[in-house]
């Protein structure tokens, strides 16, 4: 899988995508990422990147040329593999594990990371497929949704962590929230390890973790359980 990154601010993504397992990935060749500086692409003779906004208002929005050109050569490089253009955004659609899965459907993603007041909305029109956001609050920047949309939807790429149920059996992909881990030592500052986890005997762990992995997601967010309660209703017992 490939993604291509535009920004004015390449170190930023590239500092947090080469490290652990995002850049493993890469140096195992199972996901591809290429930072794209849009400066590189400006024709104005001072490298300038943006512009004061039509209408009036504070800040300064990115103009149109340099993105579109580098937008194009991405676009050349890429040829004719399936693509979804991204732009990260307050406006977007919500990001959630269920669009991290449609993503991972693509042979490459490819996203814009505004800056400042964000784009000039021609841009947004002339190359991009939808808008993402990744919560209801503003960042100064597109450079961390967009690492963030990137380690989401890589970690769906097989071969990226080591066993599939790394993340079928995590929050969220399962329908519910994690029930609590514990590693070594046994007791912790007074603090002990449950007792079933000790006990070897699967089956009780597996049922000790589904009741725990229940109550947790029953409190934090009563709409998952209600949802995984609908498709797994409780058995019932037959009377004799
Ligand atoms: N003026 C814009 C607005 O009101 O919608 C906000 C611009 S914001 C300061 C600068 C850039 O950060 C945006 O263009 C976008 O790329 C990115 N950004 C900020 N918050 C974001 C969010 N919640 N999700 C995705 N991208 C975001």
């Amino acid at each position: 899988m490939k993604f291509d990154i535009m920004t004015l601010f390449p170190d930023m993504v590239k500092t947090v995508l080469q490290s652990s397992i995002i850049g493993r990935a890469q140096e195992n060749g199972l996901i591809t990422v290429s930072v794209h500086d849009i400066r590189d692409y400006t024709l104005d003779k001072h490298k300038k990147t943006d512009d004061t906004p039509y209408g009036g208002g504070k800040g300064m929005l990115m103009s149109t040329q340099p993105i579109c050109d580098c937008y194009d050569a991405v676009c050349k490089s890429l040829g004719d593999c399936t693509k979804r253009v991204i732009y990260a955004s307050p406006r977007g659609r919500m990001f959630n594990h269920q669009v991290a899965r449609e993503l991972s459907e693509y042979d490459s993603i490819v996203i814009l990371c505004g800056h400042y007041e964000g784009v000039d909305q021609r841009v947004i029109d002339e190359i991009v497929d939808e808008e993402i956001s990744i919560g209801d609050y503003v960042l100064t920047g597109g450079e961390i949704p967009a690492c963030i949309i990137v380690d989401a939807v890589s970690r769906l790429v097989d071969g990226v962590l080591s066993d599939k149920e790394c993340y079928e059996n995590e929050s969220i992909a399962s329908g519910l929230l994690e029930y609590p881990q514990y590693t070594r030592p046994r007791v912790f500052r007074g603090k002990e390890v449950p007792e079933v986890l000790l006990s070897g005997h699967h089956e009780n762990i597996e049922k000790w973790r589904l009741e725990k992995s229940l109550e947790i997601t029953k409190e934090r967010r009563p709409e998952l359980y209600e949802k995984y309660m609908e498709i797994h209703p409780p058995k019932v017992k037959k009377k004799k």
